[in-house]
């Protein structure tokens, strides 16, 4: 088995250090990544803190990965050695459960299997991405299309999914209102992807303090919702409200934003309930919904997407000594929009 540099957790309330985990040798279906970068998302935090559960350590965390394929198995058909490939979420799941075999894997009526802290088929806990290398089955490895910058792409592969996947299953395009609640590291990949896909795009921040960049990335409207005129204004204007924020926020003064037949989905993960009434939901025949991550085909589809329209997240490159300081920061609403790691630095 491969021994590889890492950046660990060893318990829930001390810092990341380096450390050395193993791989488990290169099957016949799988690939060996040499890790390029790595990005840093709030759920990195919330898990190695114990946050969402109680976890094994020391745990190595980051599913937002981008790196060459230098080795595949005997019987990997879907990439070849030197292949700029990325890996997100998951990395595999049960394959035989009504919703994998829609082609839905991320709702693996089994449980997906997380890129980390998650049980692996050979009873191992998976190790993310800040890492040297990682060894992943082929199926659930991405293709990273050459005009997306590599040092930039990682972020697409949480971020960037998780803000597509909504916009797509609701068809955004030409003529759709969409509104984005929160301008972090979601918030940004979402206003560029409706922005992309044609859609009339507004920010509803707490603060005006990110406007000039909302406005830059491809937001036509930049609104504070400390600001209960915000409220009035834009009574009955969205098509979709795509929520990006893991704070408790007035759910009923958001549904009031809808259309007729509009949503409101949530990709943010308040830990405490949002009370709904459901008289937000009569007027307008309003939904409120939720959506996690994205299929490995949509998410393919949105790398070709993000290639195409010129898309990339708004990046901060960072060694991997500089882990903990970046985490505070993350915490701080203290990063324009993602923190990557230079995965470089950890050889
Ligand atoms: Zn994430
Ligand atoms: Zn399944």
């Amino acid at each position: 088995m491969p021994t590889v540099n890492a950046f660990a957790a060893t318990s829930a309330s001390g810092p990341l250090s380096r450390t050395t985990i193993e791989r488990r040798d290169v099957g016949a279906k799988d690939v060996l990544i040499e890790i390029a970068y790595s990005g840093i998302c709030h759920s990195d935090i919330h898990t190695v803190r114990g946050e969402w559960g109680d976890i094994t350590y020391p745990q190595v965390v980051g599913h937002e990965i981008v790196g060459t394929v230098t080795e595949v198995g005997s019987e990997v058909t879907l990439h070849k050695v030197g292949d700029r490939v990325g890996v997100g979420c998951m990395v595999n799941s049960c394959r035989e459960c009504e919703n994998c075999i829609a082609g839905e894997e991320q709702y693996c009526l089994n449980g997906n299997t997380g890129t980390y802290a998650s049980v692996d088929r050979d009873g191992t806990i998976t190790q993310g991405g800040y890492s040297t290398h990682i060894v992943v089955v082929e199926d659930f490895v991405l293709r990273v299309p050459e005009a997306i910058p590599f040092e930039k792409a990682a972020p697409l592969l949480c971020a960037g999914i998780t803000t597509y996947s909504p916009l797509a299953h609701w068809k955004v395009g030409p003529g759709s209102r969409v509104a984005v609640v929160g301008m972090g590291g979601l918030g940004h990949m979402a206003v560029k992807i409706a922005h992309a896909m044609g859609a009339e795009v507004t920010v509803l921040s707490q603060s005006l303090s990110k406007q000039e960049d909302g406005l830059r990335l491809g937001a036509d409207h930049y609104y504070a919702t400390s600001d209960p005129a915000t409220f009035d204004k834009l009574k009955n204007t969205f098509d979709l409200i795509v929520n990006s924020v893991s704070a408790k926020i007035d759910i009923n003064a958001y549904l009031s934003l809808l259309r007729l037949d509009g949503t409101l989905v949530s990709v943010g993960a308040p830990p405490e309930p949002l009370p709904v009434q459901v008289f937000s939901l009569f007027g307008n025949r309003r939904s409120f919904a939720g959506s996690g991550i994205g299929s490995i085909r949509e998410t393919q589809e949105m790398l070709d997407f993000c290639a195409e329209h010129g898309i990339a997240p708004e990046t901060e490159l960072v060694a991997a000594d500089y882990i903990n300081e970046a985490y505070e920061r993350v915490l701080a609403s203290d990063v324009r929009y993602r923190f990557v790691i230079d995965a470089a630095t950890l050889a």
